[in-house]
């Protein structure tokens, strides 16, 4: 399997002068003692460790294929670091010689679970004639147990810290991530500290506050990298979220917790043309590519679909252009779960290596299409509905034929969203 995968393209420009890792002049005070977390679940997560999947033989790099050992740190890969790539590394795993081989391999199985998964395809016959489509699925992630595609991550990253012994999650994040792995680390006996953007939606810190969760506030996305990399430096702790910039991505065997959604797609409504994702830093768009590779390595699928990854402004579209990918790319957005101003070497194979590419979509764009989902029956965060203007644009350039079958990954809906609701036009 892992030969098909060191097919992939490998050249790409970087700058000259690559953003420094921020490094701290010297470590904080340790980190505080915190109160006990959940008791009830703590015993429950004990009875209930995860159990790694004996073929899962170490992380890969995405680029060069170097093999290293799984670990509770996430760096990336040092030998592409020095020939200043800055690439993620990815689970691999022997190959399964059974009878009924696992065509999708998962770190954990059992793992650890709140039910994530396994969500809804929705059919939205209206908008496909609406958007010249033969057929428009979407992939309701809003009904995973905390309202985001971000339990399917939680969940794996969850069983990792279990496996490892860990006793704190850590992550940057001021939305639905931090949301899910508040109540996973609760529900698995586990603490959680979150590094937030100043001024977090009240919606989500209540949510945090309740769970017993730590916030932590910072200005930038430098600031709470910095803290999630202090802390993923002291023993116990489990970063879940990139914590390097340039930016790596999320814990790699967390990200494995995506790949379900390709045979769940492919169960559901058979095999997509194209599959339309909300993008920031790509984990979810690289697991929905792992998912779909692994399909393709077990002869389930004839071909890739094409993974559209939409941005609220030009990053890895500045990338497919020429630009560095280890740029950055500010930018201002009401689309609040694809801010940022970085891309990463995971988002770029996800798009390059399925024929796929960057849709950009303003916010303006994304409110239109949002009313379109809205009178659909259909609640969508901002940046979701974005991606259903970016099917307008590939359909205009034909990027996306008129016989297509197309999925849009619905990542939450309105409910949290701080944009909701949109102003009246
Ligand atoms: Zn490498």
């Amino acid at each position: 399997m892992h030969k098909i995968w060191a097919q992939l393209p490998t050249s790409l420009p970087v700058t000259p002068s690559p953003v420094l890792d921020f490094k701290f002049a010297a470590l904080p005070a340790d980190p505080p003692a915190h109160p006990p977390g959940n008791a009830t679940a703590s015993a429950l997560a004990r009875t209930l460790k995860p159990v790694r999947n004996p073929r899962l033989r170490g992380l890969q790099c995405l680029r060069c294929d170097a093999l290293y050992p799984v670990t509770l740190t996430h760096d990336g890969c040092p030998a592409c670091k020095r020939a200043g790539f800055h690439v993620a590394l990815r689970a691999s795993y022997l190959p399964d010689l059974t009878e009924k081989p696992d065509a999708i391999p998962m770190p954990y199985a059992p793992g650890f679970t709140l039910g994530e998964g396994h969500t809804p395809m929705q059919e939205l016959p209206e908008l496909a004639r609406h958007f010249d489509v033969a057929r428009l699925g979407l992939k309701d992630e809003s009904s995973n147990p905390t309202g985001s595609h971000k339990d399917r991550m939680t969940a794996v990253g969850v069983a990792q810290a279990l496996d490892f012994g860990a006793h704190t999650l850590v992550l940057a994040s001021s939305g639905n991530a931090a949301v899910s792995a508040a109540h996973y680390a609760w529900a698995a006996g586990l603490r959680c500290e979150v590094a937030t953007y100043e001024g977090m939606p009240a919606t989500y810190a209540r949510q945090l506050d309740a769970l017993g969760a730590r916030r932590y506030e910072f200005a930038d996305n430098a600031g709470r990298w910095a803290f999630v990399r202090e802390r993923s430096q002291y023993p116990g702790y489990f970063a879940l979220t990139n914590y390097r910039l340039p930016a790596l991505g999320s814990a790699p065997l967390a990200i494995e917790g995506y790949k379900t959604i390709a045979p769940e797609c492919v169960a559901d409504a058979g095999l997509p043309d194209h599959i339309v994702i909300p993008t920031a830093r790509g984990d979810l768009a690289w697991g929905i590519y792992a998912g779909f590779r692994d399909l393709l390595a077990a002869g389930r699928i004839p071909r890739l679909p094409r993974l559209w990854l939409v941005e609220p402004f030009p990053r890895l579209a500045r990338v497919f252009a020429g630009g560095a990918i280890n740029g950055s790319y500010p930018g201002h957005t009401a689309q609040f779960s694809t801010a940022g101003a970085t891309v990463t070497y995971l988002q770029w194979q996800a798009a390059a290596a399925t024929g796929g590419g960057a849709v950009v979509v303003g916010d303006d764009e994304a409110r239109a299409a949002r009313r379109l989902l809205t009178a659909a029956g259909v609640s969508a965060e901002l940046c979701a509905a974005g991606g259903l203007a970016a099917l307008r644009q590939l359909r205009e350039t034909n990027a996306v034929a008129a016989d297509a079958h197309v999925v849009l990954m619905l990542t939450a809906n309105a409910s949290s969203d701080p944009s909701w609701p949109d102003p009246a036009v």
